[in-house]
């Protein structure tokens, strides 16, 4: 009942408070997306598990804070150690958990996970500065002091990647956490709290609440105990947090969804533009910043969209565990139901669509087909809405201008791809594009130093280097005055 038996592992499913296994009397059922197997019963927490997990944090918290942060940083770079020497029961885990590729995990991901601990424990130590300076003849000193509990809120794409972003800036600010995890994907948490313990972390200062987000997720975020509250997930969620975030103050920071454009100016390299389209299937399209939105000059649309066919029309889906499959299921039913969804009312209005549009047949369960869909009505829900599967829009334009207008015209704001051959241009483009990241003839290159997050209802704060300390820490200003001293 509160263990899950999964990949060779023995994974307890309790909630992780004040160092100690905590069931509840109700659970959910955790299925795996490759193929509907059961996995187990999660423990579904309720405000009695929140109040718990706060009380503990709160009374970690001053002894956390005291230890500073080379004394954070020790115990933070045991648990990178311990997270680098276990990367393969992760990313089985991971794997079995919410159907992404396991080679990705194994050799991308993980190794990640240990980086992202590792980057904020040094950083804090090595990096963030505390700059002096005067004024007349006063001595401002800064100082980034550690705030209190942090809830951390975390989608199932990236399960553990995404939610060591959070913690990793938040315990080397000093803060303590409180952990909820996505209720599709809870497995990888409650491992990764056991190898906090062996790392020395004291209780009450890494917790983890399992289950639903109506119930625990609504429950912590409304909590007037929490100092700081770090989402990431959908737009709808992120106005009910906002709200509820309100009545206490609670500061937030909001990595949310997006529905990018990746623009291929006529000069591109042709072949690299096709190939960093085609990667916007990755994940099977449930990547946050997935430019989904293709974007083509109407001068090589045609040459364009027949080599993007050819390619993408190679792609191997299939099971994740396989090292030749490229991209895997869909996270659960509801999703998978979703995303067809949006498919099928497309194909109802009318729209072409020249690959894919339906589940893959000769995998069934949760497989769903990458799909094109050419020159859409720019107002349909397809184009300017977040399906978060493996459907992209093929569009075309006929200038700088009507591409940028055109990469600007959602409400949202994440991330953008620009592929041309000259970069003063691109230099131009880019710069007028709305997003928190443009990537220029790449995609995904993301270093820790450099701030991440979205512009318009994308987000709200910046993640990376000293904007995580921003956010995570109260930063402080004491002024000394020149006067008054007695020795
Ligand atoms: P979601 O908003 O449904 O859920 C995210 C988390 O919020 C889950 O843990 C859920 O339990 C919790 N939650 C739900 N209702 C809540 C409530 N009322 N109060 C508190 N917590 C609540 O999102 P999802 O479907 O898990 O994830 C997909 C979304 O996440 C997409 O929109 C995607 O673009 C976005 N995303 C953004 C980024 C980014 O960095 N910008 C990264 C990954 C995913």
């Amino acid at each position: 009942m509160n263990t899950v038996n999964v990949v060779g592992l023995e994974i307890d499913t309790r909630h992780y408070i004040n160092g100690q296994r905590v069931a509840s009397a109700e659970t959910f059922t955790n299925t795996s997306p490759i193929d509907g197997s059961f996995l187990g019963e999660i423990s579904r927490g309720s405000q009695t598990e929140v109040d718990l997990a706060v009380q503990a944090a709160k009374s970690a918290f001053p002894a956390w804070a005291a230890l500073g942060p080379k004394g954070r940083g020790e115990k933070l770079l045991k648990l990178a150690e311990l997270v680098e020497e276990n990367i393969e029961s992760l990313a089985q885990l991971e794997t079995m958990d919410n159907g992404s590729l396991l080679r990705s995990h194994r050799r991308g991901v993980m190794p990640r996970v240990a980086l992202n601990i590792r980057f904020f424990a040094e950083w804090a130590i090595n990096e963030l500065q505390h700059p002096e300076f005067e004024t007349r003849g006063h001595t401002n000193k800064i100082s980034w002091d550690p705030s209190g509990v942090a809830a951390l809120i975390t989608p199932w794409n990236a399960p553990l990647m995404l939610a060591t972003w959070k913690i990793g800036p938040a315990l080397a600010a000093g803060d303590t956490v409180i952990l909820k995890p996505a209720e599709w994907t809870p497995l990888s948490a409650s491992f990764f709290a056991d190898l906090t313990k062996q790392a020395g972390i004291p209780d009450g200062v890494f917790n983890v609440v399992q289950g639903y987000g109506k119930e625990a997720g609504a429950a912590l975020v409304a909590h007037a105990g929490i100092s700081r509250i770090s989402f990431t997930g959908s737009v709808p969620t992120a106005k009910i947090i906002a709200k509820s975030a309100a009545d206490n103050l609670t500061p937030v920071s909001f990595e949310l969804g997006g529905k990018s454009p990746c623009v291929v100016l006529e000069d591109a390299d042709l072949d690299l533009a096709v190939e960093l389209a085609v990667e916007q299937y990755d994940n099977a399209g449930q990547v946050c910043l997935s430019g989904t939105r293709i974007l083509v000059h109407e001068s090589i649309a045609d040459e364009f969209a027949i080599k993007f066919k050819e390619k993408a029309a190679k792609i191997i889906q299939g099971d994740p565990r396989e090292e030749a499959t490229q991209i895997g299921p869909q996270i659960h039913q509801v999703h998978f139901e979703r995303v067809k969804g949006f498919v099928d009312r497309a194909k109802e209005s009318g729209a072409n669509i020249v690959m894919g549009g339906e589940p893959n047949s000769e995998l069934g369960g949760l497989y769903f087909r990458p799909t094109l869909v050419m020159n859409p009505d720019p107002e349909s829900e397809i184009v300017t809405s977040e399906v978060f599967g493996p459907v992209l829009c093929m569009q075309t334009f006929s200038s700088d201008e009507e591409a940028i207008e055109m990469a600007n015209s959602t409400e949202f704001g994440l991330a953008a791809v620009l592929v041309s051959g000259n970069k003063d241009r691109a230099e131009k483009v880019a710069k007028e594009l709305v997003a928190g990241t443009i990537w220029v003839n790449c995609f995904f290159v993301r270093d820790l130093r450099a701030p991440f997050g979205g512009s318009k209802k994308s987000g709200i704060g910046r993640e990376g280097g000293n904007w995580s300390f921003d956010f995570y820490a109260d930063v402080k200003n004491t002024v000394f005055s020149p006067n008054g001293w007695k020795e």
